[in-house]
């Protein structure tokens, strides 16, 4: 079976939006994306570390849903990565109360033994640090590697993540990140100008106007699923990527084409992502749900 190796936050999350506020609940970016890739019929591997207050319940999610938990390093006397978030009324804009790293700042990644050759590497949000760390200890180059990013490393640790930018084959960021990342106000010239710090292929998300895809040669714009209530948009980021890589995984190719294909199942992932707080909503769903709404989305198009 096609391998899928994750490494990223696992997370404490207090969200509040408009109408509800949820309290130090399971989130992060490593959480999301595997709980979503999950709905694939793949192996898959999270790398990352917790504090010895994160409840049993929370391994036994991942561990029942075949998520290799081996490198998921518990530091007993630290505490887990914590975010805050608050959403304002349009739920698209939504500012960080606070980020407390905690385990995090002292982390070492170990890749675990059987997982060094993954068809698919996602370095998802967290210290561009240790995600350099864990692509050096990579054998054979996956046929992609994924990066997902977020403007609190573009704040910190810029050098290290323009390092990590130059070696990976596709990034996924939001609009306002590539904003931030290129100083450019359009996000087609902002792409470009991130295809030549590396990557072959960049994703744009734009919330609840969809993504888009770019190479040096082709353009791609896909809708988002026009779901009827948001709930919190936390972790749609991370659920499209899970969605994405589950889908590349399975078909272990790199294309514009394969790509494109892939971003409407991450679009589905998404779409149930934000009907529910933090990983209610992809939680409770199976692979047929997803092609119902893969189905619909290509309609679309
Ligand atoms: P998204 O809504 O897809 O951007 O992802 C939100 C998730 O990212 C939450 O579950 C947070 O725990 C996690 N997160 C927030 N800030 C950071 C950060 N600076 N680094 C890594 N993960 C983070």
């Amino acid at each position: 079976m096609n391998q899928l190796l994750i490494v990223g936050t696992v997370a404490f999350d207090s969200i509040e939006t408009p109408d509800e506020r949820a309290n130090k609940i399971l989130g992060g970016a490593a959480t999301h994306i595997s709980i979503s890739a999950s709905l694939f019929n793949i192996n898959s591997a999270i790398i990352s570390i917790v504090g010895g207050d994160f409840p049993r319940k929370y391994l036994e999610i991942f561990k029942n849903r075949n998520i290799d938990i081996s490198s998921l390093k518990i530091e007993k006397k630290g505490k887990t990565f914590y975010w805050e978030g608050k959403y304002a009324k349009n739920m698209n804009q939504r500012d960080t109360l606070k980020t407390e790293v905690n385990v995090l700042a002292n982390f070492d990644p170990v890749v675990p033994k059987n997982f060094t050759s993954p068809n698919v590497l996602v370095l998802g949000n967290l210290d561009p640090k240790i995600q350099l760390k864990v692509m050096s200890q990579i054998i054979k180059s996956p046929t992609i590697t994924i990066l997902d990013t977020m403007n609190f490393w573009m704040d910190n640790t810029m050098e290290n993540l323009k390092k990590i930018i130059s070696k990976v084959d596709l990034i996924c960021i939001n609009d306002e990140e590539v904003k931030q990342l290129t100083g450019l106000n359009s996000l087609g010239e902002g792409a470009r100008k991130i295809l030549d710090m590396g990557p072959n292929y960049v994703i744009v998300k734009k919330g609840e106007y969809g993504s888009m895809l770019i190479d040096q040669f082709n353009t791609f714009e896909c809708p988002a699923f026009p779901i009827k209530r948001v709930k919190d948009p936390t972790g749609a980021g991370d659920s499209f990527a899970g969605g994405l890589a589950g889908y590349l995984t399975k078909v272990n190719l790199c294309s514009f084409d394969e790509i494109k294909k892939a971003i409407i199942y991450g679009t589905a992932a998404a779409s149930f992502s934000v009907e529910g707080f933090g990983i209610d909503g992809v939680e409770k769903i199976n692979f047929s749900d997803i092609i119902n709404r893969v189905d619909f989305i290509n309609k679309l198009l």
